[in-house]
């Protein structure tokens, strides 16, 4: 399912986001950028050593980063121009702010691909693992903060051709299709 919004493609599809082929990918980190499991695992796995040591430089210089933030570090053996770290909001039954920081999550992911010059980037579903957010508020929410950062700008000045959900599991493959289905 792809959609088109300012001349940027947002699609959705099953699979690994390692083994995806574009310019950068998004990690759903924590607030250390210590690796942990997960797709966050599954990034430093792929990667190599060379991506702990630049979470490492990255803890020592500013004592990680905040939910909502995002750093980037180069991709290791990954074929990536760089991964972009973003820590997700621990779900806490939804009053303390956590449809925000998700938003964050993903509109201060686009805007380090952005700075970055990425044209390609795809996400994982942020949170939607041990963070517990519940599924269909996440999409949604994915969703909304991506068009809406694409729409609020210029896409003459946008490097960013192409946005990819990367879902691991057959339950939110099926939401975003729905949902992006609800965009066309
Ligand atoms: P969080 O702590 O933000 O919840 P998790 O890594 O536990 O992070 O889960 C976030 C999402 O990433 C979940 O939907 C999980 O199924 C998914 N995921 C796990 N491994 C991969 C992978 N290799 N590629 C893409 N997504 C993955």
């Amino acid at each position: 399912m792809q959609i088109i919004i300012n001349h940027v493609a947002i699609s959705t599809r099953q699979g690994d986001i390692t083994a995806w082929q574009g310019d950068m990918i998004v990690n759903a980190s924590n607030s250390g950028l210590f690796g942990g499991g997960g797709v966050d695992g599954a990034i430093h796995r792929a990667g190599g050593p060379q991506i702990a040591e630049a979470c490492a430089e990255i803890r020592h210089k500013q004592g990680g980063i905040l939910p909502g933030e995002a750093a980037v570090t180069n991709a290791g053996n990954l074929p990536f121009l760089g991964i972009i770290h973003t820590v997700g909001p621990i779900w806490k039954g939804g009053a303390a702010g956590e449809a925000a920081i998700l938003a964050k999550c993903y509109s201060s992911s686009l805007e380090a691909a952005c700075r970055r010059g990425a044209v390609s980037v795809a996400f994982p579903n942020i949170s939607t693992g041990v963070y517990n957010f519940p599924k269909v508020l996440a999409c949604q929410t994915a969703l909304n903060s991506v068009i809406e950062y694409i729409k609020e700008r210029d896409s003459g000045g946008l490097p960013l051709k192409r946005i990819e959900f990367i879902c691991y599991e057959k339950d939110n493959a099926q939401l975003y299709e729905e949902m992006l289905h609800g965009f066309a």
